[in-house]
């Protein structure tokens, strides 16, 4: 699927990057423009230069940021959107414009939902949101402006994909200190699924590669979705990499989404790996597996051919916002909202971010 990615805020600017060079140190061409779009200079300044950055709010923070004020993390980017639409070219070829954020911060979780929004009025191509949660761990304030801004992504981007950092830390480590490792691995499976949309004609079976109007229409039966990988040694001729493909898929949707499965409504499961050693019959049984598993009957599968030993499987969930993970944030959120209660709460309501409407997702 090709794309433009837009970063909004820091952990949005970073995982941008992540992004950018996963897709051009695998070659996939996935990624048509890397955006970095932040109120902080010190931010911007260290991200690699493949990725254009554009400062915002100059004139009311002076590049030192919006220290988690998410209300004015919006007010500036609806102020300074014009500007970062006129750095940001969607050529024709484009397939969706992705705007990525952390959602319990400032600049990102006020300004992405912003930007989403001037982006789907300017272009007929969809615009989705990937939104990293805070962790469970993290304070008030990064639960309840992640509260407010997911539930209005939810409504602005024509999808979220949800990442849970919780999802990616090992024990012991503490948030900060995991940043790299986590982004890489963010990136990995997210670049994986935009690439597995891009495959040049003649690399695999045709008619069982995946194309990006199968990820476009997975998501689009949804609000907010997931994604889960993992891969495992396969043997180099398909018939005995059956149960290879079988228990890969079952561990990348068990593990590491965060999300209850049957609550999903749709489905896309890509197998990975060298064409000569994916088992059509494998694939077949993973995605019957996933619709079982899922109770949907929009369960799509597919390959995605890569010069690799090892088999991976990649299941993007959509639909999944009645799932425990989620409603356990919202219901976090909404504490914390009602221990900081004060009449910043009336100015919220007012402004349409009230988090009583949590409860419509
Ligand atoms: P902003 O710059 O004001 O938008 O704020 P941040 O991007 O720092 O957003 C804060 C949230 O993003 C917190 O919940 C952090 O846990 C998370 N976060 C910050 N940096 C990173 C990062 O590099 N990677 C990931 N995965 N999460 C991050």
């Amino acid at each position: 699927m090709k794309s433009v990615l837009i970063g909004v805020g820091q952990a949005g600017g970073k995982l941008v990057s992540a992004l950018h060079a996963f897709d051009a140190a695998e070659n996939h061409g996935a990624v048509h423009g890397a955006h970095a779009v932040n109120t902080a200079t010190a931010d911007l300044q260290s991200l690699p230069s493949p990725v254009q950055t554009r400062l915002v709010g100059q004139s009311r923070v002076s590049g030192h940021g919006v220290g988690g004020d998410n209300e004015l993390g919006a007010q500036v980017m609806r102020e300074d959107a014009a500007e970062v639409l006129d750095a940001v070219t969607v050529t024709a070829e484009v397939d969706a414009i992705i705007v990525v954020a952390g959602l319990g911060g400032g600049t990102g979780s006020g300004g992405a939902p912003v930007l989403v929004q001037e982006l789907k009025r300017v272009y007929d191509r969809p615009v989705y949101a990937v939104g990293v949660l805070p962790g469970r761990d993290e304070g008030s304030m990064y639960q309840v402006n992640a509260g407010r801004s997911l539930k209005t992504l939810a409504r602005e981007a024509d999808s979220v994909l949800l990442v849970d950092n919780d999802a990616f830390r090992q024990s012991g480590e503490s948030l900060g200190s995991g940043f790299e490792r986590i982004n890489e691995a963010i990136a990995g499976r997210l670049g994986l699924l935009l690439a597995a949309g891009e495959v040049d004609a003649g690399t695999g079976v045709a008619e069982s590669v995946v194309d990006a109007s199968e990820i476009v229409n997975t998501l689009r039966d949804g609000q907010l979705a997931a994604v889960g990988y993992a891969d495992a040694a396969a043997a180099p001729d398909a018939a005995e990499n059956v149960n290879v493909v079988t228990s890969v898929t079952r561990r990348a949707l068990l593990t590491g989404t965060s999300v209850d499965v049957d609550t999903a409504d749709a489905a896309l499961v890509v197998v990975a790996g060298r064409p000569s050693a994916i088992p059509r019959k494998g694939v077949e049984r993973a995605r019957r597996w996933v619709e079982d598993e899922t109770g949907s009957m929009q369960v799509r599968g597919g390959d995605f051919p890569l010069s690799s030993d090892s088999l991976a499987s990649l299941v993007l969930l959509s639909g999944v916002e009645r799932t425990g993970r989620i409603q356990a944030f919202f219901e976090r959120a909404r504490e914390a909202q009602a221990t900081t209660e004060d009449a910043e709460v009336e100015d919220d309501a007012a402004a349409g971010w009230a988090v009583d409407e949590l409860d419509d997702l």
